[in-house]
């Protein structure tokens, strides 16, 4: 499913997502200035984003990071624009992993992408001046796209959806997140476009309840370990318990990965 608005004038909200009955799990947005493209959605919205997107004639897309849902339609855009990513996202999208059952049906599988060009440190749209900044955390390669001027930031899945973060894929790590969130703080932003809660004005006190919330959460992490409790035992002791889907993602979502992030952390920075 696909609906697109326009947010200001120069901003177009782009969502996309799949549904049963005009019900989505969950929408990922993109974001559209005049002929650029800010990720590119779900693969199960490939056909809709293509009708939808013709009149726009898109020369350039930008991708944050990997992840199915903001790259899942990057095949349709191949041959008309130029497609910019890091060197680790550009080869995740020449060779997008296999998605389970579960994933195929929430957002869809990509297709492989060959056409690529390295991400620049800095470009412009209209009369926009972007830096591409990294925002390491929920996806260590993932970037996000910061107007200065505007304080805007396109800030893909840096600021994490739920104010109380309890599960996490393999590879997100809590304490990066956190120095992510304290980073985006500092831009004192006007507005955060984030990829599944649409254009955020304002973002500061958002941002701050998930940055204090996570280092709440690290705080108790380490000092239960540093007691000596395992994992599964961490995990009890914080009451942490999953959303009805986590046993659906097969082991892709976890909660004892963040818990387990913060351990790392801890103990190789011997804090
Ligand atoms: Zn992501």
């Amino acid at each position: 499913m696909l609906e697109i608005e326009p947010y200001n004038d120069l901003v177009m909200c782009i969502r996309t997502g799949s549904g049963q009955s005009g019900q989505v799990v969950m929408w990922t947005y993109s974001y559209l200035i005049e002929d650029t493209l800010f990720d590119a959605g779900c693969a199960n919205a490939r056909e809709e984003l293509a009708e939808a997107l013709r009149t726009y004639q898109i020369k350039r897309l930008f991708i944050s990071h990997a992840h199915e849902d903001h790259v899942g339609a990057c095949s349709i855009f191949e041959d008309e624009a130029t497609i910019y990513a890091t060197s680790e996202v550009a080869e995740e999208l020449r060779n997008p992993i296999e998605l389970t059952e579960f994933f195929r049906a929430v957002w869809g599988q990509p297709e492989p992408v060959s056409k690529i060009e390295p991400m620049p440190a800095f470009f412009e749209v209209a009369d926009l001046h972007f830096e591409v900044i990294p925002l390491p955390g929920h996806n260590a390669n993932m970037v996000g796209f910061h107007e200065p001027n505007k304080k805007w930031l396109f800030s893909a899945d840096a600021v994490p959806v739920p104010s109380r973060k309890k599960m996490g894929m393999l590879d997100e790590n809590i304490p990066q997140t956190l120095a992510t969130l304290e980073m985006i703080q500092s831009l004192d932003l006007e507005i955060l476009f984030d990829s599944h809660r649409g254009p955020i004005e304002k973002p500061a006190e958002h941002i701050q309840r998930r940055i204090d919330y996570l280092r709440e959460f690290q705080r108790e992490v380490k000092q239960l370990h540093e007691r000596g409790k395992s994992v599964e035992e961490i995990q009890e002791a914080l009451g942490l318990e999953g959303p009805w889907y986590l046993e659906l993602t097969a082991d892709r979502f976890g909660i004892s990965y963040v818990i387990e992030s913060v351990i790392r952390d801890s103990e190789f920075s011997g804090t």
